[in-house]
């Protein structure tokens, strides 16, 4: 808690990568009269860069996951274990599931964005969503205890084939052959378009190369129309096996955005200004995922989420004091490091790609780095 009397209250809507960035930096560099609360639906946030390697067993949950309520106490910040379903603009509230609604004088919005399972008929009740991670995370566990007793046949399917459905196709194969050494493992990775469709053509290479070195099927321009119990079917009417299906597909905005009444960009995720700020609502700011840059449109990927923190924290700050927020640029292009699963990662920035044990080994540094500064 702040010294003094309280002036202002800052509320960090979602413990997403941004987030932890400004708790931290207004623990190092406190504002007299400033009191930070953070809401969030999982006390146990997930770093998203680790969690292939968590699936693939190289990380324990705890390494790959933040504790908020440790971060919060830490920072000096008031933290509310609690889902936000929206918001009371007029009288500044967020509104709360369960809970009483929280006051706020400034707002930053960092809840990230999840799979959509409304456009695959089935996935809802026949498939694990990617997204909660948290979630994905505890059914995991409880997945690969499941494996330990497996004998024959298993087909498991990852639909959507960007970054996180191709790392996570490959960590899940890497791990299932360890665990069920009874079963007959086939993993398939189906997407609507080509593999990798946002990287360069070299990177896809490289991936490619790899599904046929690991065996791993790959299916793509198929986009998939329905999920059943035991099977998925493809847009062209062909069935695959499946004893399990795992959605990774394109990262979507929750349906409660459209209340706010806040700008949204065409696919609903909240319109923001090149200072992170909502172009309609000078009190609130949105990053990461849930968030477009009108300016400067980038792909949805936690390192954008992560490089948005320091903008975040100096303009909340310039905010407070009543000064005018100031632009940022992302950077367009970026280095993007895919592990496979085996202790392998393809790295790739640009038009280059470059694959190796010690690309696995760089990724794992810069993860464990990043790691350290919330953790320790
Ligand atoms: C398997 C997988 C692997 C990936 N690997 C990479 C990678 O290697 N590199 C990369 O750049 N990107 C990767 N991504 C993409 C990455 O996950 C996202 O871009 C990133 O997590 C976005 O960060 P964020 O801060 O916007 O939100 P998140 O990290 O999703 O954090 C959102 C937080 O908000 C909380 N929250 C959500 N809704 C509410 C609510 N209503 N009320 C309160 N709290 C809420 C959640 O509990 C969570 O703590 C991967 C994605 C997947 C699925």
């Amino acid at each position: 808690m702040p010294a003094g009397p309280l002036l202002k209250d800052v509320v960090l809507l979602g413990g997403g990568h941004s987030h932890v960035h400004v708790l931290k930096s207004f623990a190092m560099k406190p504002m007299p009269g400033v009191r930070l609360t953070l809401i969030g639906r999982d006390i146990e946030t997930p770093y998203s860069g680790m969690i292939p390697g968590f699936v693939a067993g190289h990380y324990s949950f705890e390494e790959c996951h933040i504790d908020l309520a440790r971060l919060a106490a830490w920072t000096g910040a008031r933290l509310f274990h609690a889902e936000a379903t929206g918001l009371d603009r007029e009288n500044r509230r967020v509104l709360l599931k369960d809970r009483p609604p929280v006051s706020y004088d400034l707002l930053s919005i960092d809840v990230g964005s999840a799979p959509n399972l409304e456009t695959i008929s089935g996935a809802a009740q026949a498939a694990t969503p990617v997204k909660p991670i948290a979630e994905l995370g505890r059914r995991w566990l409880a997945f690969l205890e499941r494996m330990k007793s497996w004998s024959g046949r298993l087909e498991i399917v990852v639909i959507g084939g960007g970054a996180g459905g191709v790392e996570l196709a490959l960590a899940i194969d890497h791990r299932v052959r360890a665990v069920a050494k009874g079963a007959e493992l086939q993993v398939t990775l189906a997407t609507k378009g080509e593999l990798l469709a946002s990287q360069a053509a070299a990177a896809r290479q490289k991936m490619r190369a790899v599904f046929q070195r690991r065996g791993l099927r790959l299916v793509e321009n198929r986009a998939t129309k329905r999920i059943e119990r035991g099977s998925v079917q493809l847009d062209d009417g062909a069935w695959l096996e499946a004893d399990a299906v795992f959605v990774v597909t394109e990262a979507s905005a929750a349906p409660w955005f459209a209340t706010t009444g806040l700008p949204l960009d065409e696919r609903g995720f909240f319109a923001v200004d090149d200072t992170l700020r909502s172009t309609a609502d000078p009190n609130i700011f949105a990053v990461g995922d849930c968030a477009t840059m009108l300016p400067h449109r980038r792909p949805k990927a936690g390192v954008f989420a992560v490089r948005q923190g320091p903008p975040l924290a100096a303009n909340l700050r310039r905010a407070l004091l009543g000064q005018a927020p100031q632009s940022f640029v992302p950077q367009s292009r970026y280095l993007s490091i895919l592990g496979t699963g085996d202790g392998n990662a393809v790295a790739t920035r640009g038009p280059w790609a470059v694959e190796g044990k010690w690309v696995w080994r760089w990724k794992d540094h810069i993860d464990r780095k990043w790691m350290r500064m919330y953790r320790e």
